[in-house]
């Protein structure tokens, strides 16, 4: 049998939890539906309080958390893995563990809306200095760390418009500059991109999307060295942002399935693309998967495939777009992403709409822009739907 490293992703993703003596050799996780934890005596309390063994009470860890834990570390090719009650719980975390009051993070201009806010809102007034690089600027890196920040947070492929920034330069400049890198991969999934294999030091993922997949439940995971992870766990316990039993349950149950959601995810995305890019009524696509997007070259190199989502900009702007996603029948008007269902949204009015008309023209965000999460129905179905809708 392979070493686990080895085994594909479609095995990572089966395989029950560990030997087959765990959970009373019960095929699927158990739910441990109970806050806290009985001990034999104080000894055990005291192993337990040192993390030495035993669990204490579920705001620290829960062995439902813990299942789905390990098959994310798996997946991710990484040391450890800690699951959080939403994607923003895990981001928040996450820079709460590594930053204080005088230092600097530098972040990409085009992130998910919610963490931008965060960093605006949140962190600059605690005396943390944000400063924002436009995805051109990731080529000239050296020089934009001059003065190292302490951590530097950044996506790809870009929410919402698809941008690919090339992440082992970026995380090797970093790294001779001691600066923790922290990619958020909940668009492309660690079926299609492993970010820790390229020498980025955190992964981060809203499990929200395609983890869960099925548009049922909110959650988070940070996966990393062991060394970072174990800061990351104290401000876990102290801002309370933990996973919960059943939570757990359902992003194992979601994992299962994972490789193969994607690989019909990256299919049917693939076939949309390049069908859109032919519509007259169609002004831009942008998906990595289109020979001539520009940065379908570092996609190859760094991606297993292009990922389900796909941005296009329709002819007529806001107005046009709005008429556009009005009109959808089989794909619903939602703002979330990554689940069976096809969902398309405006990101000016939904995931980016916390920021100013200049923040989101910096990100590269139009009005007329539609961000489409293609689902596992057929193809054809979903191309005559954007067929009759973009003829409305
Ligand atoms: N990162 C990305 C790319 C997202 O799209 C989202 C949510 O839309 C988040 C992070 C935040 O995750 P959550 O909604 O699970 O808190």
């Amino acid at each position: 049998m392979p070493g686990k490293k080895k085994q594909s992703d479609h095995t990572k993703c089966v395989a029950a939890h560990g030997d087959a003596g765990r959970f009373d050799g019960a095929m699927t996780t158990p739910i441990y539906q109970t806050s806290n934890y009985r001990f034999t005596d104080s000894l055990a309390v005291r192993k337990a309080m040192e993390g030495r063994g035993g669990y204490v009470y579920a705001r620290y860890s829960n062995p439902t958390v813990e299942a789905a834990e390990e098959k994310l570390a798996a997946l991710e090719n990484g040391e450890q893995a800690l699951l959080f009650a939403s994607g923003m719980a895990a981001t928040t975390s996450v820079c709460l563990a590594f930053l204080k009051a005088g230092d600097r993070l530098v972040a990409a201009k085009s992130l998910y809306g919610g963490t931008q806010e965060f960093f605006d809102n949140v962190l600059q007034r605690f005396g943390i200095r944000v400063d924002y690089l436009a995805p051109e600027d990731f080529t000239r890196l050296p020089a934009h760390l001059a003065e190292p920040p302490k951590l530097l947070w950044f996506e790809t492929p870009v929410n919402p418009n698809l941008k690919i920034l090339d992440i082992a330069p970026i995380a090797a400049g970093c790294r001779g500059k001691g600066v923790l890198t922290v990619i958020d991969n909940t668009f492309a999934t660690p079926i299609n991109q492993k970010p820790l294999d390229l020498g980025v030091d955190l992964v981060m993922h809203s499990a929200s999307k395609y983890i869960g997949g099925h548009s049922d439940l909110i959650g988070g995971v940070v996966i990393g060295a062991a060394e970072h992870l174990q800061k990351i766990y104290e401000m876990r316990k102290l801002l309370g942002g933990c996973a919960d039993p059943h939570l757990a349950f359902l992003i194992g149950r979601g994992l299962k399935t994972l490789a193969v959601r994607v690989e019909k995810h990256n299919q049917n995305a693939q076939k949309i693309a390049e069908f859109m890019q032919n519509h007259p009524r169609v002004s831009r696509v942008f998906y990595p998967g289109l020979p001539d997007a520009p940065g379908h070259e570092i996609a190859k190199k760094q991606m297993a495939g292009f990922g389900g989502m796909v941005c296009f900009a329709v002819i007529g702007g806001l107005d046009g777009a709005i008429k556009v996603i009005d009109s959808f029948k089989l794909i619903a008007n939602a703002g979330s992403l990554g689940g069976v269902e096809s969902m398309a949204c405006l990101p000016a009015l939904t995931s980016h709409f916390g920021l100013s008309a200049e923040q989101r023209q910096a990100a590269g965000i139009s009005d007329g822009m539609i961000r489409l999460s293609v689902g596992l129905e057929s193809p054809a179905d979903l191309m005559a739907d954007l067929d009759q809708a973009l003829g409305a």
